[in-house]
């Protein structure tokens, strides 16, 4: 088994529902165990900010499925949820990422972990270290990484 992160995010409809939808699919899969869900976030959008706040949140999971097979699981969660993919960064009902997959580094065409912007996205950092705070991450520790990036937009729920 490998433990792995995911970073769930979104701004559009009933956000906290499709939080609820994508982790009781991923607790009602044969190949993830979920350890550890965090507190969820109100946090100002990133990137794209002429749009609404988004809601944030992290899940802790075990899983025999290869990295690529997770990222998979994560899009079918995304259609299954009714994300319509459209502008980057841009309103989604729902996004899941795959912060980090072991100690692995893998970076091809479909797929990057540990995700290349997760050490300086406080949407992130913040949940991640309510409960990972010594997980690394490019380096360094998940709450020296905190530390150092804006979370003052930030607001737990
Ligand atoms: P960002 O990746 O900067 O957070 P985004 O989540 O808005 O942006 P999406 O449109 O959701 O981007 O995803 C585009 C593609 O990114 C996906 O189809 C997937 O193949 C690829 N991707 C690469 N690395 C990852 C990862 N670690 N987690 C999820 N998707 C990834
Ligand atoms: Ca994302
Ligand atoms: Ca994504």
């Amino acid at each position: 088994m490998t433990r792995a992160y995911l970073a769930l995010g979104g701004n559009v409809g009933d956000v906290a529902q499709a939080f609820r939808m994508s982790l009781a699919t991923l607790r009602a899969h044969d190949h993830v165990n979920v350890l550890q869900e965090s507190p969820i976030y109100r946090t100002p959008p990133w990137g794209v900010t002429e749009q609404p706040d988004f809601l944030n949140m992290v899940a802790e999971i075990e899983t025999d499925l290869s990295a690529h097979d997770l990222l998979d699981l994560c899009l079918e969660i995304e259609r299954a949820s009714g994300r319509v993919r459209e502008q980057r960064w841009g309103p989604r009902t729902i996004d899941l990422d795959v912060i980090a997959y072991g100690d692995e580094i893998i970076s091809d065409a479909r797929l990057s972990v540990p995700h290349p912007h997760a050490h300086e996205r406080a949407f992130v950092l913040a949940p991640l270290a309510d409960i990972a705070p010594d997980m690394m991450i490019a380096g360094k520790r998940v709450r020296d990484w905190l530390a150092q990036v804006d979370a003052s937009g930030l607001h737990r729920l």
